[in-house]
C-alpha cells in the first residue's frame, strides 16, 4: 500500500533549491495569471480586486514535544482564499520550503481549480514548515494534532475542508480528524479528506489526481490527434506520477521517463512501469529495478516525446528551458510547474498545456466525492466513483477548450475564464 501523497520529496528538495535561487514567487505567477485573464474576459475591476487577495489568513506556531523530551514550534498556515462557491478546500503540505506566498498561490488555484470542474467548493490550503524527513512517526502525529488543534476554530464540514499534498498521507488526515472529533466531542468524518478507507475515506481517492489526468489526457489525445500508443515523459514518482505512469502505462501508453530527485531513468523502447510501481514506494524510484539508461531531470524534461506530465512541485518549465521543451503535448499534474512566462513560449510553439487547474483536478473532485459520502453517509463503490469522475473531467476539459478557442488563448487562460465566470456568478449572489 503506498502511504504517499507528494511528489517525490527529494525530487522535491533539490528542486526547491534550485528555485530559491531563481526566486520565483508562486503568489506573483497567479496574480499574473489573474491580470491576463481579466484582461482577456475584460473582468470587473471589483471582482478582479477581490480575487487578488485571500479572504483570511491563519498563521500559527505549533508546539511539539520531541522524542528527546525537548519543545520545538513550528510555523504553520492556512489560508482560505474564496468561499463564495462553497466551503474552502484544499491540502495541507508539510515541507521545510513552505512559505505564505506559496500557500497563498496554491489556496488561490484550489479556488479556480473546484469551478472549473464546477464543485460547489471554495479554495484554501494549508502548510507546515517541516523537513518530514527529520520527525519520527509520533512527532509528525503530535504535530499533526497541533495543526489540527490551532485550526479547529476556522475548519469544519461546511467552513473549510483539508485534506492531503506535498507530504501528507491518510493516515495524517487521520490523525487530523481523530484530534479534531476530540475536541468537538463528536464524530465529523467531513472535516477533512483524503482518510484511509476504513476510517471514512473514499473509493479510489489515492488514485484520483493520476485518474482525473488520465480522463483529460483521453480527451486531449483526440484533440490534438495523438495516437493510443503515445509516448510519455513523466517528472515526479510520487503519488500523481506514480499512479499515471501506471494507469497510462496498462493503457498502452509508451512511458519512455520517469525521475525523482536523483535523476531519471529513460528507455525509448518504454519502461517496465509495473515493477518500478512496485519496487519504488515513497516517491524514490529502484534504479536496479528496469532496464534503463540514467539521464538528468533537466534532460528529462526536454525529451521528445508525445506527452510531458511534470508531477512534482512548482517552477519546473520556466524562461529558462521553455523553448527546448520536446512533447507535443504537457499535461500539468503538478500545481504550478509552468511559469506565466514559459507558457507564452509554449503557446508561441503551439504546445498545448493543459493546466493544472484542469488536469490535477481529479483529486479535490474524488475528496468533494468523499466529503459528500461522508455527510451524506453514503459508500460509493471504486466504479461508481470512477464513473462520476470519468463524466466531470472529460466534460471540464471540452469547456476549458470551447473558452480557450472562443477568446483565442492558451488552454490555461480558457481554464482561468471558466473558473472565474462562475466565481464571479456566485460573488453576484453573496455580495448583493
Ligand atoms: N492537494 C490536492 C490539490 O492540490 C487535493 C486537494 C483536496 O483534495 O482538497 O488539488
Amino acid at each position: 500500500m503506498r502511504f504517499y501523497y507528494g511528489p517525490s520529496l527529494q525530487i522535491v528538495n533539490k528542486i526547491n533549491c534550485k528555485r530559491k535561487k531563481m526566486a520565483q514567487n508562486p503568489f506573483e505567477n497567479a496574480l499574473s495569471q489573474l491580470d491576463h485573464v481579466s484582461e482577456v474576459m475584460n473582468l470587473e475591476e471589483d471582482i478582479k480586486e477581490i480575487l487578488s487577495k485571500p479572504q483570511r489568513m491563519v498563521s500559527m506556531t505549533i508546539p511539539v514535544k520531541m522524542d528527546s523530551g525537548e519543545i520545538k514550534l513550528f510555523d504553520g498556515f492556512r489560508v482560505q482564499y474564496n468561499n463564495y462557491r462553497g466551503p474552502y478546500k484544499g491540502g495541507i503540505r508539510y515541507h521545510h520550503h513552505v512559505d505564505l506566498d506559496e500557500v497563498k498561490a496554491l489556496a488561490f488555484w484550489m479556488a479556480l481549480k473546484c469551478a472549473v470542474v464546477d464543485i460547489p467548493m471554495g479554495g484554501g490550503k494549508g502548510g507546515v514548515i517541516v523537513d518530514v524527513k527529520e520527525l519520527s512517526k509520533g512527532e509528525l502525529e503530535r504535530l499533526t494534532r497541533g495543526y489540527a488543534k490551532m485550526a479547529f476554530d476556522i475548519v469544519g464540514p461546511v467552513i473549510d475542508v483539508p485534506a492531503p499534498d506535498v507530504n501528507t498521507t491518510p493516515e495524517i488526515m487521520e490523525w487530523f480528524s481523530d484530534e479534531y472529533n476530540k475536541i468537538l466531542g463528536k464524530e465529523t468524518p467531513a472535516v477533512i479528506t483524503g482518510k484511509p478507507i476504513e476510517k471514512g475515506g473514499s473509493e479510489g481517492r489515492d488514485k484520483a489526481t493520476a485518474q482525473g489526468g488520465f480522463y483529460v489526457l483521453e480527451e486531449a489525445v483526440k484533440e490534438y490527434n495523438l495516437e493510443p500508443g503515445a509516448s510519455m515523459v513523466i517528472q515526479g514518482f510520487g503519488n500523481a506520477g506514480a499512479h499515471m505512469a501506471r494507469i497510462s502505462d496498462a493503457a498502452g501508453y509508451k512511458v519512455i521517463a520517469v525521475s525523482d530527485a536523483e535523476g531519471a531513468l529513460y528507455n525509448p523502447e518504454g519502461l517496465d512501469i509495473e515493477t518500478l510501481f512496485e519496487k519504488s514506494p515513497g516517491g524514490v524510484i529502484d534504479r536496479n529495478a528496469v532496464k534503463a539508461e540514467e539521464i538528468s531531470n533537466a534532460e528529462l524534461l526536454e525529451l521528445e516525446c508525445d506527452i510531458l506530465i511534470p508531477a512534482a512541485i512548482e517552477n519546473q518549465i520556466t524562461e529558462a528551458n521553455a523553448d527546448k521543451i520536446g512533447a507535443k503535448v504537457v499535461l500539468e499534474l503538478a500545481n504550478g510547474p509552468t511559469t506565466p512566462e514559459a507558457d507564452k513560449v509554449l503557446f508561441g510553439k503551439n504546445i498545448p498545456v493543459i493546466p493544472d487547474i484542469l488536469a490535477n483536478a481529479g483529486g479535490v473532485t474524488v475528496s468533494y466525492f468523499e466529503w459528500k459520502q461522508n455527510m451524506e453517509n453514503e459508500k460509493w463503490s471504486l466504479a461508481e466513483v470512477d464513473e462520476k469522475l470519468s463524466k466531470i473531467m472529460k466534460g471540464s476539459f471540452v469547456e476549458v477548450l470551447e473558452r480557450a478557442k472562443k477568446y483565442g488563448v492558451d488552454l490555461r487562460t480558457g481554464a482561468d475564464v471558466l473558473a472565474i465566470e462562475r466565481i464571479r456568478e456566485a460573488a453576484k449572489e453573496v455580495l448583493k
